[in-house]
């Protein structure tokens, strides 16, 4: 059972929650206001779960010799807001508030560039492995929260890295379910309105 998720719209951080704060983030553009929900999937090394790496790769300390893999990515300045991890925990990295750069060159209804206007929520798995039960509890609890925060953001407004970035990116590939997802979201949303 994850319980509800709570956000500080001073700070934009999540409660309770444990914070690697990345220095890879900066400024939104003047006036402009989170819109978009973008879901991607990560592992590192690629297919393997629950190491280090992706900590480390969002805050620029991701060791080049540790795995062959790793040479050609330790260079670049990444981030995303939030991560859940295999068994549903939440990981913190750059303020809602903020700019990640987790999106890349990308387009969304015709708006390019969308790390200005997007939230960014990792997933930890890959584009062919089922994600668990527990980050689709997690993901929806988060979304709930997050459209609570920011008026901004719609329900209807969610897409896959893939979507925005198509031919570029694959994640979170087929093996993320978007029924279930938004099933389980029209649960929590309905709940919270309630209370
Ligand atoms: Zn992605």
């Amino acid at each position: 059972m994850i319980g509800a998720v709570k956000i500080d719209p001073a700070t934009g951080l999540l409660a309770g929650v444990r914070q690697v704060l990345s220095p890879h983030f900066d400024a939104r553009p003047a006036g402009v206001l989170p819109e978009l929900l973008v879901v991607h999937g990560i592992s590192l090394p690629p297919g393997e779960f629950g190491g280090p790496w992706i900590d480390r790769l969002f805050t620029g300390t991701l060791p080049a010799d540790a795995h062959p893999y790793f040479r050609d990515i330790t260079a670049q300045r990444v981030s995303t807001h939030a991560l859940i991890r295999r068994g549903g925990q939440l990981v913190q990295y750059v303020p809602f508030g903020e700019r990640a750069w987790h999106a890349g060159q990308s387009s969304y209804r015709g708006r390019s560039a969308c790390n200005d206007f997007s939230i960014g929520v990792e997933l930890e798995g890959t584009d062919d492995t089922p994600y668990t039960d527990a980050q689709y509890a997690a993901l929806a609890a988060l979304i709930t929260a997050l459209l609570g925060a920011y008026p901004s953001l719609s329900a209807q407004a969610i897409a896959g890295h893939s979507e925005i970035a198509p031919g570029r990116k694959t994640d979170p590939g087929p093996s993320f379910d978007w029924v279930l997802l938004r099933g389980l979201l029209g649960q929590t949303l309905q709940a919270s309105s309630r209370s």
